[in-house]
């Protein structure tokens, strides 16, 4: 059943949700992520996406000094990942499907695959600019998401790439939006013209990047339906779990974090709550990710109360903080 089903059939008055994961890196086998899965499983997400990477560029020394330029994904197995949690768990799952760093005809390639898969859900991305790949007369690639829709909706229509006609597929597309705006856009109404062209040619609901002041979000999804976006606007949940994130999440993200919030994971930091030597202390105070957890949750209670009954979370290394989280919305 499609993501768009999924949401519909649902009762609109029961919270659900989704989560985001991160293949592990190459070589790394799949425990710690399937161990992630089986204590998020209980509580049933209504699906899970998992991203995908384009790849890196290195440069790998010869022997005789000269280098040799080596192409490779550092977190590869987005497919496999969504084929194992849907056949191992029975889980609806939507891999990411990425412009950058890919020609059209490996995407059609791997969307042929998704669909033999039985995998019809896919979140259409630009992915990050920093990638080069040399584009020859005999590659074609897609430079915006909107492209990537487009020929998403193309297969959908039965038409292939360099071949006259085929098997119609049946994707339901989503797409990312930036409440806060993205990094590249000029201002918010540029990047809402930009959404609105996703949504008309084809994409099915928007998930949003995660963002920490409801009211950002709020104020995005009424310029949205004012600007003729009327898809659903899925908010992006992160819980920050660690001091070093408000200084990361920003700079990785294009986005800010209230004043109020980096002040208590501040404070956490200089209480050493957590450490051994305050354990033994027994002096209360809380943690980093103590604090990261009340103010999602403060976050999801305040969207629930205001209509949002489906919330997307970026989950990376373990379920802990969002199983807490979890258990909290539902007491
Ligand atoms: P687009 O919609 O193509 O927009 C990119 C920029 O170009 C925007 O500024 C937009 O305003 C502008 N633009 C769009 N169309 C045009 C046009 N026709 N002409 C001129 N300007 C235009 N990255 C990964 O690498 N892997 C992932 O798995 C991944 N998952 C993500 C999931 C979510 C929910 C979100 C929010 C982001 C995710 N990203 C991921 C990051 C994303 O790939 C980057 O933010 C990327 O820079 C933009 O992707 P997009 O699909 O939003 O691009």
């Amino acid at each position: 059943m499609s993501i768009l089903q999924l949401l519909k059939n649902k009762n609109n008055e029961r919270f659900s949700f989704s989560i985001e994961l991160i293949p592990p890196r190459r070589g790394m086998n799949l425990d710690n992520l399937l161990g992630l899965i089986e204590e998020v499983v209980p509580f049933r997400p209504l699906w899970v996406d998992v991203t995908s990477h384009s790849a890196d560029v290195n440069y790998l020394e010869n022997e005789d000094g000269s280098y040799k330029r080596r192409v490779w994904k550092k977190s590869p197995g987005t497919f496999g990942i969504c084929a194992a949690l849907k056949f191992k768990y029975g889980l609806e799952v939507v891999p990411h499907l990425l412009c950058a760093g890919f020609s059209k005809e490996e995407t059609e390639d791997s969307l042929i695959d998704l669909n033999f898969l039985g995998i019809t859900d896919v979140l259409a991305l630009r992915g990050d600019k920093n990638y080069e790949r040399a584009v020859t007369k005999d590659r074609t690639v897609n430079l915006y998401a909107s492209d990537l829709v487009k020929q998403i909706v193309s297969m959908n229509e039965g038409k292939y790439l360099h071949s006259e006609g085929g098997a119609a597929t049946k994707f339901s597309i989503g797409v990312a939006c930036y409440p806060e705006k993205h990094l590249e856009s000029p201002n918010l109404d540029y990047d809402l013209k930009h959404l609105k062209l996703k949504q008309d040619l084809g994409a099915g609901y928007a998930i949003t990047q995660m963002f920490f002041d409801n009211s950002t979000f709020y104020n995005f999804v009424e310029k949205a339906r004012g600007a003729g976006i009327i898809i659903p606007i899925i908010p992006g949940i992160k819980i920050i779990s660690s001091h070093k994130q408000i200084t990361s999440l920003p700079k990785a993200f294009n986005l800010s974090l209230p004043l109020n919030l980096t002040s208590k994971i501040d404070q956490a930091k200089a209480s050493g709550a957590g450490t051994e030597s305050k354990i033994e202390s027994k002096i209360e105070s809380k943690t980093e990710s103590e604090v990261g957890v009340e103010w999602a949750y403060d976050q999801c209670i305040d969207l629930i109360k205001n209509g949002c009954k489906h919330i997307h979370f970026y989950v990376t290394q373990t379920a802990e903080p969002l199983v807490a989280l979890l258990k909290r919305i539902y007491i």
